[in-house]
């Protein structure tokens, strides 16, 4: 028997995406130009109700180039989660700030409110809560905190393109808020980032970040990088933005296709939604016994063709690039998800048949288990 594999992602590339690359070739001007500049403009209305927005070459320089704009640097705190990708206590670090890590709550993996209060100190600039699976941060809740102790939040996006909190868009919510456009989120632009600012000073120092500190050719005004993005890599981008709204709407389906086929399979904890808030579903993560949990990724693998990932094996805090931030640090809720998360296959390139597949194979493997 040999089943056809379901990977855990699949970036959906098309003839419109290969026609808007070789546009842009044949133009002979494929460096940061007019596309970038259309990439912008409609990632902004579609996304975050025009605020002004910069497309950068990856989400990581996004992050970094945000953090710097709002002016977070040495001898700064930014209050960032430890149950995330790296990027984003990296992100900080670059930025020669402190990140300090935070536990998250379990139903959403959100930053926990009553942590991050704990966590404030005279030194603290910032909150930089991720949106993680493509579920938003508990919005009110961290908020509240952030306006009471007057700090600003940076959000991590980076998973959550059209994702909402009480009819507020993901992207809306922050001084600067981060998107990432790598291959496997939720549309793409083969690399790239979005920075969506609140005002246009940010906006500003942003742009001026990613181009060497220029507005004006030759008269550098700043410090910065180089992280343009190209405009082969937008007009991909532009073509992704026009197809992303029925690409979530199939991640929803199949994400609600699976909790209901998972629904009652002891074992298994699907993911909550909570109320008011609209999930992208860029991951579908159940809960399993963290000693069940490898079993469970290779009988998935092996005997049913069902892929599955772990985001994230390890805490940032743990990690040997980071934990010197975090000596000591005991985060329960945080190392607790980080053994027992399991994502399964919800991309929008799945079949009906292939949503049987994982709800049937998920079954059997837990069952196995019992
Ligand atoms: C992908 C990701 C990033 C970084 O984005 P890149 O485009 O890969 O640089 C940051 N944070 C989170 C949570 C991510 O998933």
């Amino acid at each position: 028997m040999s089943l056809e594999f379901i990977p855990p992602a699949k970036p959906i590339i098309g003839d419109a995406e290969r026609e808007a690359v070789d546009r842009v070739l044949r133009s002979g001007m494929i460096a940061q130009g007019p596309e970038v500049a259309e990439f912008e403009r409609e990632f902004a209305a579609h996304f975050v109700q025009g605020r002004e927005t910069v497309a950068v070459n990856s989400g990581t320089s996004g992050q970094h180039l945000g953090l710097l704009a709002a002016g977070v640097g040495p001898g700064d705190e930014v209050i960032v989660p430890s149950f995330t990708f790296a990027a984003t206590g990296n992100s900080v670090a670059l930025t020669g700030a402190t990140p300090v890590f935070v536990d998250i709550e379990p139903d959403y993996y959100s930053l926990d409110p009553q942590a991050v209060r704990a966590a404030i100190t005279p030194n603290t600039k910032g909150i930089m809560p991720v949106h993680l699976y493509g579920h938003p941060f508990l919005v009110d809740q961290i908020e509240a905190i952030a306006h009471e102790h007057g700090l600003a939040i940076y959000e991590d996006a980076a998973q959550a393109h059209g994702a909402s909190w009480g009819g507020r868009s993901v992207g809306t919510i922050g001084d600067f808020a981060m998107f990432s456009l790598y291959p496997t989120k939720n549309m793409t632009s083969g690399e790239g980032g979005m920075v969506s600012c609140a005002n246009g000073d940010l906006a500003r120092n942003v742009r001026l970040l990613r181009n060497q500190g220029m507005e004006t050719q030759y008269e550098n005004e700043v410090v910065g990088f180089n992280a343009r993005m190209t405009d082969v890599h937008a007009a991909i981008g532009r073509v992704q933005l026009t197809r992303v709204n029925g690409w979530t709407e199939q991640r929803q389906r199949n994400a609600s296709v699976i909790t209901d086929g998972l629904a009652g399979v002891s074992g298994v904890t699907v993911p909550r939604v909570a109320d008011g808030a609209v999930h992208v579903y860029h991951q579908y993560t159940i809960r399993v016994d963290a000693d069940e949990r490898e079993r469970m990724r290779n009988a998935l693998k092996d005997e049913y063709g069902v892929g599955s990932g772990v985001y994230y094996p390890i805490p940032n805090h743990r990690l040997p690039s980071l934990a010197h931030y975090a000596s000591e640090l005991h985060l329960p809720e945080t190392e607790r998800a980080a053994s027992e998360v399991l994502s399964l296959p919800v991309h929008p390139s799945l079949t009906e048949k292939d949503l049987g597949r994982i709800v049937d194979a998920v079954t059997a493997v837990a069952g196995a288990g019992a």
